[in-house]
């Protein structure tokens, strides 16, 4: 174990019964990474981010989380951490300032609560009562309490599940901003896009294990993988799998002396190869 990692852990394991829900999981994400965990329902990846969170007891291996075991959840680590909970539904009474002000109160050195309410884009909402907020702005409103301690670590629990495709861009613009100011991000999520977007790397978790770990654009060798040209000939549609495209598609543009029809030159998507992984296991 080192502490040049924010997360390290090594055979990491939780069993329910005779389910081995995290079966040997060697993880290590660097300070200031974004890390998004991919895996099909029942893969391990809420287990894993609660026993990183100091939340579920593991059953084997060894986890340093910000140097420390999160087993121990001493005051001094639970504060540089943040966590995206889900709302509890406690603070229904109060308005969005005064539920970020409580939290802000739990912390010896916390980010000014104006300026977070702001950052999540609940300025307009400030005053409303957390039981008026939409399904998205209480999801942001969530987000707010899991930044208000200005963390070094944030853990993210599918976090725009539910939210409007603006939504999801406004708070990929928060992540993105709160990773350029070194926080270090630990994202779940079923979304694809999300993962290409906002992860430096992506680990797929399938039956307990993390099958591989890869930057979006080179996982399941897709940075290699054949280019499909796709374009209307004189008798149709063709496609062709090719090693070469620009030769391919230079070919075309002179056999047919300039624009070809519906051109598109794609290579597999991070959705092709990450279904393509979990395949053998999805039916777990
Ligand atoms: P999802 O994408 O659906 O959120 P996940 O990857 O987060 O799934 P987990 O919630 O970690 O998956 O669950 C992993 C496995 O452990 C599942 O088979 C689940 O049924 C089982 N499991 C989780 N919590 C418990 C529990 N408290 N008791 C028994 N089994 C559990």
């Amino acid at each position: 174990m080192t502490d040049g990692y924010a997360i390290e852990t090594h055979g990491l394991r939780k069993t329910y019964g005779s389910h081995h829900a995290v079966n040997g999981l060697d993880l290590a994400v660097a300070r200031g990474e974004v890390f998004a965990l991919l895996g099909p329902n029942g893969a391990g990846k809420t287990t894993t981010v609660e026993m990183l969170e100091g939340y579920r007891k593991r059953d084997g291996g060894e986890v340093r989380v910000l140097g420390e075991d999160p087993q121990r959840r001493t005051l001094a680590w639970r504060a540089r951490i943040g966590i995206v909970l889900q709302s509890t539904g406690e603070f229904e009474e109060l308005s969005v300032e005064e539920v970020v002000r409580h939290f802000a109160a739990y912390y010896s050195d916390p980010d000014e609560p104006a300026r977070v309410i702001e950052r999540v884009g609940l300025q307009d909402k400030r005053k409303a009562r957390a039981k008026v907020l939409s399904g998205g702005q209480r999801r942001r409103l969530d987000v707010a309490l899991g930044i208000i301690g200005r963390p070094e670590l944030l853990f993210l629990d599918e976090p725009t599940t539910g939210f409007d495709p603006q939504a999801r861009r406004e708070f990929w613009e928060l992540i993105r901003d709160l990773a350029a100011g070194g926080t270090t991000i630990l994202l779940t999520t079923h979304y694809l896009d999300e993962a290409e977007t906002l992860a430096d790397r992506v680990g797929v978790i399938a039956g307990g294990r993390l099958i591989e770990v890869a930057t979006p654009a080179s996982l399941g060798g897709r940075g290699s993988a054949a280019a499909k040209v796709r374009w209307t000939g004189p008798h149709g549609p063709e496609v062709r799998d090719t090693d070469t495209p620009a030769t391919f598609v230079a070919k075309l543009v002179d056999e047919f002396g300039g624009e070809v029809p519906d051109l598109v030159v794609s290579r597999p998507s991070l959705e092709d190869v990450y279904l393509s992984m979990i395949k053998p296991t999805e039916d777990q």
